[in-house]
């Protein structure tokens, strides 16, 4: 799995279940350190966001594309490979897209249900 880099500059993380603050440091695997729930990531551009891996997503959730800088929906998960960390989505106006091994930016869900 790819570390917390460069790219997510600018990132703030917060925990809506605990009310902590997470720095980048602390974060690992995009859960917070003190109840291990999703962080609630803000983008630089304030965008509300979760990271999930390609195993996690579901149906009708949006996901940003790092391509378009778009939140595109899914209308279908063609396909989750559990053993490879694959996924193969079918976004709206953008086709069939596959995720291999990578953290994927959902757009943030009020009512999501977090394990
Ligand atoms: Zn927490």
């Amino acid at each position: 799995m790819k570390k917390v880099n460069q790219r997510f500059e600018g990132e703030t993380y917060s925990c809506r279940y605990c009310g902590k603050e997470n720095t980048r440091d602390d974060v690992e695997e995009w859960k917070c350190i003190h109840c291990n729930n999703r962080v609630l990531i803000k983008t630089k551009d304030n965008k509300y966001l979760v990271r999930k891996q390609p195993t996690e997503i579901e149906n009708h959730e949006s996901i940003l594309l790092r391509g378009t800088g778009l939140y595109h929906e899914i209308l279908s998960v063609v396909d989750i490979d559990y053993v490879n960390n694959k996924c193969s989505l079918n976004l709206r106006g953008h086709g069939n897209q596959k995720f291999n091994d990578e953290w994927i930016n959902v757009m943030w869900n009020d009512n999501e249900i977090v394990d």
